[in-house]
């Protein structure tokens, strides 16, 4: 019997992941919420929309209409189901809903290639209407056409900082600045690492000059302060330190930032995969073997959402997750040169995310100098003093206690956007290092889902 297969995601490592299976004779099921496949980085522009692949995806036009081609050439050879939900994952079977119809489908094997999201850190003031995450500004831009605001300030550190601050400028936006809290210094420090992958680092390098070109105020070592505005006009100013102190402030009416990627996690958590402290990203991460067999058997993990490396590393990852699960399975892939190919191209991946990293670091200290009133969980509201309240009253210094206690990432982001920053908040008021604290355990549903489900879906 073939295995029954799912892929969860139809992002650059789904799309290959399915395409490596289908070659094999597989029939497998795509499944993902988006209404079209192409994930974060190729998304598809919406019906109806005519903007150029040029226009859309800049210097990764050619894979993004490789990765669109071939998933289109597989249609009639798996089942997609799209704009469906996984909102959970029991025993052997994924829990499905589109709409108001559930399904529940079982699999001999899942892959679970579910990308990443912002991973940020809370500024005085970000609650404002007027604050997005630089993924969601990029969204805005790409799925949409339209820009956050008339006049921005991109805040953060990481590559999609530069990425989207050049990708505004291409579309005629006005960027107030550019605050990255990363220095020049940890940039040159990382280059050994960056120089594993030379493409990308020089892909890097052309955005810095696409705003060099256009003028726009960049400053490194920044440490963000407030941002400033009110409930009836939302966002209205940024405040920010420089180097040595000085403080500056720019007008504007929108803000976005980031500090680079976390993995979606959730559903590898609810497949009951165990979880590493990742000393390095200083994450909590899946525990994956080079090919992304989890610790659950028939479980894999692929693409942003095991390892952030990036979208070309994801299609490798997701490709080698399939073969892994053919060879699991008995199944003469002939794939052995091609497994050993892939992992060796995936070190390599590593190695620059790595760099990126340090380039780019996750600003950790920011979270003991916030101050009490910065809200920390937008969802709830929960702000930082409350936090180090119940840390320091009611002795919670682990996670799930402090949630129990404050209600942080009880909110309908599940944790996705709070948790790392609560995380830190708990370390530093408890003055314990960040791995003891531990980990929001993953809570179906994965989002909100509709009170009323009607029809039954099945396979
Ligand atoms: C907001 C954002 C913007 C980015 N922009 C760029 C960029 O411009 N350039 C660049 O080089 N890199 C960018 N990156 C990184 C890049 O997107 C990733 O490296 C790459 O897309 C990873 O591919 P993936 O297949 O692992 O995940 P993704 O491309 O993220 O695909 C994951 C897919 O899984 C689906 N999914 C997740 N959870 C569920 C669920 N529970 N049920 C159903 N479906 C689910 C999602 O809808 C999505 O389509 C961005 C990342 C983010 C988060």
């Amino acid at each position: 019997m073939a295995p029954r297969v799912i892929v969860i995601g139809a992002g650059p490592a789904g799309v290959r992941a399915a395409e490596a299976l289908v070659e094999a004779g597989l029939r497998p099921t795509v499944i993902d919420e988006g209404r079209r496949d192409g994930g974060q980085i190729y998304r598809r522009q919406p019906e109806g929309f005519s903007r150029s692949y040029d226009t859309l995806y800049g210097t990764e036009a050619e894979r993004a209409a490789s990765l669109h081609q071939s998933f289109d050439s597989l249609r009639s050879r798996l089942d997609y189901l799209s704009e469906t939900l996984v909102w959970n994952i029991s025993a052997n079977a994924v829990h499905t809903v589109s709409g108001t119809r559930y399904g529940t489908l079982p699999f001999d094997a899942l892959i679970i290639c579910s990308g990443a999201t912002d991973r940020l850190m809370p500024v005085k003031g970000w609650h404002q209407a007027g604050t997005y995450s630089l993924g969601g500004a990029q969204v805005a831009l790409k799925s949409q056409g339209c820009a956050i605001g008339s006049r921005i300030v991109m805040m953060g550190s990481g590559p999609l900082l530069y990425l989207v601050s050049a990708q505004y400028v291409k579309a005629g936006a006005q960027i107030a600045a550019v605050l990255d809290t990363s220095t020049f210094m940890q940039r040159i420090a990382a280059l050994p690492r960056l120089l594993a992958i030379p493409a990308a680092l020089k892909k890097g390098i052309a955005l810095t000059r696409v705003l060099s070109k256009a003028r726009v105020p960049v400053f490194r070592g920044v440490q963000p302060l407030e941002i400033k505005g009110s409930p009836q006009t939302g966002v209205s100013a940024v405040e920010a330190a420089l180097p040595g102190g000085k403080r500056i402030e720019f007008a504007c009416d929108a803000v976005a930032l980031g500090y680079h990627l976390r993995p979606e996690t959730q559903l590898a958590d609810l497949a009951g995969c165990r979880f590493v402290f990742d000393d390095e990203a200083q994450q909590w991460l899946a525990q994956v073997d080079n090919d992304g067999r989890s610790s659950v058997k028939g479980v894999y993990l692929a693409g942003d959402g095991a390892r952030v490396r990036g979208a070309d590393a994801a299609e490798r990852s997701g490709r080698l997750a399939a073969l892994a699960v053919m060879y699991d399975h008995g199944m003469q892939t002939g794939g052995r040169k091609d497994m050993e190919g892939l992992r060796a191209e995936l070190a390599r991946f590593s190695r620059f995310a790595a760099g990126l990293r340090e380039a780019f670091p996750w600003p950790a200290k920011f979270a003991a100098t916030l101050p009490d009133e910065t809200i920390v969980c937008r969802c709830e509201a929960i702000t930082a003093g409350e936090l180090r309240r119940v840390v320091c009253e009611a002795g919670a210094r682990e996670a799930n206690r402090a949630k129990a206690f404050s209600r942080v990432g009880m909110g309908r982001c599940q944790g996705r956007y709070c948790a790392h920053a609560g995380a830190e908040i708990i370390a530093a008021a408890a003055c314990v290092p960040l791995s003891s604290v531990g980990r929001l355990r993953g809570q179906a549903p994965v989002k909100p889902l509709p009170v009323a489900l009607t029809e039954e879906v099945t396979q």
